[in-house]
């Protein structure tokens, strides 16, 4: 599927934007799954001026989707109308700060932060250690792992909205539960403040080096996946409801439920995006009909099917 190419259009409406725009640009390499159609336009901001001015001058009907280090995403074979949004250099930097705080930029990868962290002797970020998203998705999805949540752990966040304003969040404006942020939707973060407490170097950096073993030991983190793939719901662990209605290992087109860990979808080599989203799908049903429970996806969606 390829789209009409309006980054000409687009260029000469926002004269003064320094981010790169590209069109049809494929977005399965960005993601972990690696499958799924082309962004319309590939946009890059160069940092939160160029970010937020590009927000107030696109067409207010044009579609614009953030996206990061794609490893909690399905982005469907048809590929995603309008701009999508990925931040890159210019929301890199990563800056500690007094009372064991780390200022960072959302394109800084989870675990650089936690790595940040423990060279500061900040204890309690580890738990990023084992997320392999950035911190724009830590922030949209409250990524966790192992009892702490990034809600634990935030002070404040910076957001442009898609108007071009930029807001300055407090941890309670985020209105964090499980797995999910209930700041506005198209609110894209640029910028996260977070506190730890004071902790030991040589502590910190063991209790990061046991979440790596223990993520090879039980995660397919090897593969081409998305990670936990429903949320748990309330009083159960998704895996063992999928487990018990016997979809451990079940295969649609080119996509397995994972041996290893059966709340992980994997793309065998030649899935398309319809075949894991199918195979979720099917999973879902037969997880309702064996125990009566309805699971939630946990993974995002994005994009347009193909049939
Ligand atoms: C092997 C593996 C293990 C995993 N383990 C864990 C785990 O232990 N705990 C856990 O919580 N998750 C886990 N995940 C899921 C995933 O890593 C997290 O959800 C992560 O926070 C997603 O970050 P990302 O940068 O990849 O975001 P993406 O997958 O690119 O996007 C996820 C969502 O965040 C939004 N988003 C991204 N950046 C921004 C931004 N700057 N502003 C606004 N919205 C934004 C996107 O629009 C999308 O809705 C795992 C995934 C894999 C593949």
């Amino acid at each position: 599927m390829t789209f009409l190419d309006i980054t000409t259009d687009l260029k000469t409406r926002l004269p003064r934007l320094r981010g790169r725009l590209l069109a049809n640009q494929p977005l399965a390499e960005l993601t972990w799954f690696r499958v799924g159609g082309p962004a319309q336009v590939l946009f890059m901001p160069e940092d939160e001026a160029d970010l937020a001015y590009a927000l107030q001058n696109l067409p207010r009907e044009m579609a614009v989707t953030a996206i990061g280090l794609g490893s909690n995403l399905i982005v469907r074979d048809g590929g995603v109308e309008g701009v999508v949004i990925r931040l890159g250099r210019g929301f890199s930097d990563v800056v500690i700060e007094p009372d064991h705080c780390i200022r960072t930029g959302t394109a800084v990868p989870d675990v650089k932060v936690a790595r940040a962290a423990a060279d500061a002797g900040i204890a309690g970020l580890a738990f990023l250690r084992g997320i392999p998203g950035a911190i724009g998705g830590a922030l949209r999805m409250n990524g966790g792992a192992y009892g702490r949540e990034t809600k634990d752990v935030l002070v404040e966040a910076r957001a442009v909205d898609r108007a071009g304003q930029v807001h300055v969040l407090t941890n309670g404006d985020m209105h964090y539960t499980y797995r999910h942020c209930g700041a506005p939707e198209d609110f894209i973060f640029t910028q996260a403040l977070f506190k730890g407490e004071a902790g030991d170097r040589a502590v910190i950096s063991a209790e990061m080096d046991k979440i790596t073993d223990a993520r090879e030991a039980t995660q397919p983190i090897k593969s081409r996946t998305g990670g936990s793939t429903f949320k748990n719901p309330p009083g159960h662990k998704a895996w063992q409801l999928i487990d018990a209605a016997g979809c451990r290992g079940l295969i649609v087109g080119g996509a397995q439920v994972s041996e290893l860990h059966c709340n992980f979808l994997i793309n065998l080599g030649n899935a398309t995006a319809a075949d894991i989203e199918t195979l979720g799908e099917t999973v879902r049903t037969r997880v309702k009909a064996h125990s009566g429970i309805q699971l939630e996806w946990e993974i995002k969606r994005i994009g347009l099917s193909l049939s």
